[in-house]
């Protein structure tokens, strides 16, 4: 369905809902080592329960915890509220379900918790160059699909409340950016690369993503792809590697999903970021449906994929 016009509510679904699906996709293999999930598992197909984190299978991590805030906010608010995402944070946070929060996420909602503004909470320099923004954007992606500068600046601001550093504002500005091309049916699969890099402008997030498209042309193996691009928590492997996945097979969500996990280390948050995208792009319906019907409160976020639908489309264009 990548090549109809305008935004459809089942594109905004397929995004939300392939979040989780990624994440909660690669929550048991989380740290493992592509070669060790290769040998031990083949690939990744199904849920798989996680005992040692307490977790289920179909049960998501702090990924889709921090989407959700977003979702929650935008449609209580009915818009991007940087104060009231805060509060949706903190919320989360003093729940202690954070199930694997990162470190940057976990020291900016202490200051957050604390009283600071979230203005000023987030983690600043290298350390914070981390994934925890990309993987959480989705939801600014699909309201903000009809005003891309727009975008861009909430996107940073949201991304700052945690993660204040230019390659964590690029590479969720580039999750967003491709969810919201792709959401409104008129993401341009050849420039998709190139569109995302001058979207977001120069720097080592824009320079992976080139990679990545030399990758795709010349026809490389996805497990040595992804081992040459990364699949760490820095976000500038996180969005090269979930972009590879989901440009080498556009139209397949199962496909993408699988290979983006099965690359290993930070695997839910790739996971979670090709869902994304593979899923606002193909939509609800290529999901497969044991996918669609055991992963966590998906009730709940298909509503909410809803309800930013609707507030999308009651924007003045
Ligand atoms: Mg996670």
């Amino acid at each position: 369905m990548g090549d109809e016009n305008g935004p459809e509510q089942v594109r905004f679904q397929g995004s939300l809902l392939g979040l989780a699906i990624g994440d909660a996709l690669g929550m048991p293999v989380e740290g493992m080592r592509a070669s060790a999930i290769r040998d031990r598992f083949g690939g990744i197909r199904d849920f798989m329960n996680a005992p040692w984190r307490l977790l289920k299978a179909g049960q998501w991590t702090d990924d889709t915890k921090m989407m959700l805030c977003h979702a929650r906010s935008i449609a209580r608010m009915g818009g991007f509220d940087i104060a009231d995402t805060a509060r949706e944070f903190v919320e989360w946070f003093e729940s202690n379900d954070w199930r694997g929060i990162g470190r940057a996420t976990y020291e900016s909602l202490q200051r957050l918790q604390a009283g600071c503004s979230p203005l000023e909470s987030g983690m600043r320099g290298e350390m914070a160059a981390g994934n925890g923004g990309a993987m959480r954007m989705a939801p600014l992606g699909l309201l903000d699909c009809g005003d891309l500068e727009r975008l861009r600046d909430d996107v940073r601001a949201a991304t700052t409340i945690t993660h204040d550093n230019p390659e964590a504002v690029a590479g969720s500005q580039a999750v967003a950016y491709v969810v919201a091309r792709a959401a409104r049916g008129d993401l341009d699969l050849d420039r998709a690369v190139s569109d995302t890099a001058a979207f977001i402008g120069p720097g080592e997030t824009a320079e992976r993503l080139q990679l990545a498209h030399r990758f795709l042309e010349t026809d490389m193996a996805v497990e040595e792809a992804l081992a040459r691009l990364g699949t760490s928590g820095y976000v500038v492997e996180t969005v090269a590697s979930a972009m590879f996945c989901f440009l080498n097979s556009p139209d397949d969500f199962e496909q993408t999903v699988s290979r983006a996990v099965g690359g290993g280390l930070d695997a839910d948050t790739t996971g979670a970021v090709a869902g994304a995208m593979s899923g606002a792009y193909n939509g609800l319906d290529s999901i497969p449906a044991r996918w669609r019907q055991q992963v966590e409160a998906a009730g709940e976020i298909l509503d909410l994929a809803s309800r930013i639908f609707t507030l999308m489309g009651s924007r003045p264009v």
